[in-house]
């Protein structure tokens, strides 16, 4: 099915912003493009339309601010067809906290509440009422709605979404696991009851999505139950700059012991760690791989412990969901990696996974099926869609239907 109707998706992130004007009802793109390496001395802007890539350098220091400035100009002076099909702008905004568990219709509250949200997500939400604010003013005719990549897991029981801390840090200051990613998770559980022709509130899924960043998720008949994402985006599978689950009292030595800043802490947490750390090589998946082909000890080591951490994270999820209808890769590494999904149907081999090897080896590049054997528990992979997930809850907001 598709539309006349357009809605654009901005995703700003901390030093990118991704943007996507598409069919709510196909999800076909008419126009994608990224400003990437925003916070550093070479930021970069690349577009798609009908098919054919542009790119260009921008000034550093030009900030999101620039990208917005383009793509307005770009709708307004270039595309007006487009600009003319534009029915609601959709917006990713990564921390809702509490107060949001679906989409929304921006108006002032709402901002206030994401505002609010961003002592929760110092490093993600302030860019994403950048372009909020940007877009009220570039667009004051259009409705905005907000996307949260915590509303998803707003279902999840209190046993697993509180910390075994003082009670009082949740009640007073709203402390506890949030989990992120919640469009992709979402989407691909979706996707996969229609794949296994069962009906959602039938299935169990278990979910990962691996890119840079990388979360699980268990789904029990659409409703997340639990996640490996918690507070913050560190919490968790061995990601590509950050290691996951550490032992706090690690922490603590590091600062007590060794003299190191919170600062410091930060930054080796969120940008030394995980797959780059151990590596000492890369974050990228695709140069790990080759270079442990050729026998690079670091990138062994670090794809690894990324593969046992996500099987472990696998067989814990089969705890709340006892009986499991798939579980589903996704996300650039889960999409495309067949090395990192067949480690990991190894190390399941005790719950009876089985991997499909010529299956696992063809399911790259946007393919989606099934990677197991006929005799093993199901695994899959499906290519996440978070924009398209974004525009439909936007269009459906608009049509006054609740997402
Ligand atoms: P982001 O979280 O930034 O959106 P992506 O979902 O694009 O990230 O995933 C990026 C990761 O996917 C990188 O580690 C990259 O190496 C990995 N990746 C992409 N293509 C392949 C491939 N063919 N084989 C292995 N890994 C891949």
């Amino acid at each position: 099915m598709s539309s006349d109707n357009l809605v654009l998706v901005l995703n700003s992130g901390s030093s990118s912003l991704k943007f996507a004007a598409l069919d709510p009802e196909s999800g076909h793109e008419s126009l994608s493009g990224i400003g990437d390496a925003l916070d550093g001395p070479k930021p970069s802007l690349e577009w798609k339309y009908r098919g054919r890539r542009h790119a260009r350098q921008l000034e550093p220091g030009a900030g999101h601010s620039a990208v917005f400035s383009f793509l307005v100009a770009l709708l307004q002076e270039e595309l007006p067809e487009l600009e003319n099909r534009l029915i609601a702008i959709g917006h990713r905004v990564v921390h809702g906290g509490e107060h949001f568990s679906h989409s929304v219709l921006i108006d002032r509250k709402v901002i206030d509440a994401i505002k609010e949200c961003a002592s929760l997500a110092p490093l993600h939400n302030p860019p994403g009422l950048l372009g909020i604010r940007a877009a009220l003013e570039a667009f004051p005719q259009l409705p905005q709605v907000a996307v949260f990549d915590t509303a998803f897991h707003q279902t999840l029981p209190e046993h697993a979404y509180l910390y075994a801390l003082p009670y009082s840090l949740y009640r007073e200051h709203r402390l506890r696991r949030y989990g992120m990613h919640g469009s992709s998770h979402r989407f691909v559980s979706e996707r996969a009851a229609e794949l296994l022709g069962t009906p959602l509130e039938e299935t169990n899924i278990i979910s990962a999505h691996l890119g840079n960043g990388a979360s699980m998720s268990a789904i029990k008949g659409g409703a997340s139950i639990d996640t490996s994402m918690g507070l913050t985006p560190l919490e968790g599978l061995v990601m590509g700059t950050r290691g996951g689950d550490v032992d706090p009292g690690l922490l603590m030595h590091l600062g007590e012991s060794l003299g190191y800043s919170l600062e410091r802490i930060n930054q080796l947490l969120n940008r030394e760690s995980g797959l780059l750390g151990i590596s000492e090589l890369s974050n990228d998946c695709r140069e790990l791989e080759r270079a442990a082909a050729e026998g690079h000890r670091g990138a062994q080591l670090a794809l690894e412990l990324f593969c046992y951490r996500l099987a472990k994270y696998v067989a814990a999820y089969t705890v709340p969901l006892r009986r499991v209808s798939a579980v589903v890769f996704t996300g650039g590494i889960g999409e495309n990696s067949s090395w990192i999904r067949e480690r990991v149907l190894q190390r399941l081999g005790a719950l009876g996974y089985r991997a499909d090897t010529e299956l696992n080896a063809r399911m790259r590049f946007g393919a989606e099926g099934a990677i197991t054997l006929a005799d093993s528990p199901i695994a899959l992979v499906i290519p996440t869609n978070e924009e398209w997930v974004i525009a439909r809850d936007a269009a459906e907001i608009v049509a006054g239907r609740a997402p």
